[in-house]
């Protein structure tokens, strides 16, 4: 069965070639059951790289075609989740540098990345604030040399083992989330205290990392002073529509294994594809996942031909893709029966997986206030 879309208003000639040869990528074995998942990172990293698709994720002209990132996710997230989460951090964890960086950052960070030789990771949240980004805690304090940064960040994709990560942090400029700005830092630095990796309902490298009197240099800052909020909304207003994509894929898989059960397994003496209540359960997944697909292309488009408003379309996007994905995974495990909840059964392994995409870069309940605030900012509410 087709992964993807076929042609659609939203795809040009392009995009249909890059669906060509997502179709033929299989995810290279890796153990995915290692506590330590740097090893499998960095292959899959390295094949995602050879591949090409790293490089759609930081495009070299800093012009992001959001259909092909929506479409490499989709398809690479059908393979392996694990592969999808390698391939969505490349892209989150250089996005502030190709939009916002000096030359010399771009020049320093970029192509390591893009070749699948660095990994990149973003740093956000803490322990008291994920959805409240505006309380961030993390304290850069200006010094002759640089910035000192103190603090504790946590739940953090690709660490511990990560090369670089973007790092949020209190500047002061003013309260709230304008006194916020974007630094870059390496590995290795000291008083970065990378913390143990965090186990996951589904193979995912997690970890806490601290921050005490870690010196950086003043080039770490990326873009200005105070700005660091804005940088990161802008990588949500990218990557957000992308999660719908991965998504999207996890539960097309999920749909693609249903169909082959039904039409495999006899119930009540004939094919459990022909008991009606089976099929009204494959006809709402086709609607989710088909109203999933549709939410994310319309949005990736929206975005890249500067249709509407790109935050907006991102949440509802990143929204219904999630929400839907998960119904859509849930039915197919369903029709399964006492088989989907068996450990190592595809439906099982997609299950744990796909749960995750309602929390990060903004749980669900967020991209609805995103959602209504941007619509009322349209008709006119002031703040
Ligand atoms: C697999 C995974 C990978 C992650 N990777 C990264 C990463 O690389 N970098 C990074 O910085 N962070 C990362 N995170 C953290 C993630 O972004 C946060 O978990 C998320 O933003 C939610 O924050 P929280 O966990 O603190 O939940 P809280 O902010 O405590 O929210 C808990 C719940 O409350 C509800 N809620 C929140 N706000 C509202 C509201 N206003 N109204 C109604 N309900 C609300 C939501 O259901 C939410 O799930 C990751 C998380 C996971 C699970």
């Amino acid at each position: 069965m087709h992964w993807t879309m076929g042609p659609s208003p939203f795809f040009e000639e392009r995009h249909m070639k890059l669906a060509g040869r997502l179709e033929d990528w299989r995810a290279p074995e890796v153990d995915e059951d290692s506590p330590d998942l740097e090893a499998a990172c960095r292959t899959l990293a390295g094949d995602l790289a050879d591949a090409g698709f790293i490089d759609l994720m930081v495009p070299v002209n800093s012009v992001v075609d959001l259909r092909a990132v929506c479409l490499a996710r989709e398809a690479v997230a059908y393979n392996s989740a694990l592969a999808d989460e390698v391939l969505a951090m490349q892209g989150i964890g250089a996005g502030a540098i190709w939009m916002h960086g000096t030359p010399e950052q771009k020049a320093r960070y970029l192509d390591p990345i893009r070749q699948g030789k660095a990994i990149a990771g973003f740093a956000l949240t803490e322990p008291a604030s994920g959805s409240d980004v505006a309380n961030i805690t993390t304290r850069a304090e200006r010094t002759d040399r640089g910035y000192v940064l103190n603090g504790a960040k946590t739940l953090i994709s690709n660490a511990p083992f990560a090369d670089h990560y973007i790092v949020m942090a209190r500047t002061g400029e003013a309260p709230g989330a304008k006194g916020l700005s974007a630094f870059v830092v390496d590995r290795g630095t000291p008083g970065m205290i990378p913390g143990e990796p965090i186990p996951l309902i589904a193979p995912h490298p997690l970890a806490p990392i601290a921050f005490e009197d870690c010196h950086l240099p003043a080039d770490a800052l990326i873009g200005t002073p105070g700005a660091g909020f804005a940088i990161a909304m802008a990588t949500f207003d990218i990557f957000r529509t992308s999660v719908g994509a991965a998504a999207v894929g996890m539960a097309r898989r999920a749909r693609d294994a249903a169909v082959e059960r039904v039409l495999s397994r006899h119930l009540f003496g004939d094919s459990m594809a022909r008991l009606p209540g089976v099929q009204t359960s494959l006809a709402e997944m086709e609607i989710d996942l088909t109203t999933a697909s549709l939410a994310v292309y319309s949005a990736a488009w929206n975005r890249d031909t500067g249709n509407g408003s790109a935050t907006r379309s991102a949440s509802l996007a990143k929204y219904v893709g999630t929400e839907h994905a998960g119904r859509v995974v849930d039915a197919a495990l369903q029709l399964f029966g006492g088989a989907g909840v068996t450990r190592g059964n595809i439906v099982e392994k997609i299950y744990r997986e796909v749960r995750a995409a309602r929390i990060y870069e903004g749980a669900s309940e967020v991209q609805k206030i995103v959602i209504a605030r941007d619509l009322l900012k349209a008709a006119g509410l002031k703040r």
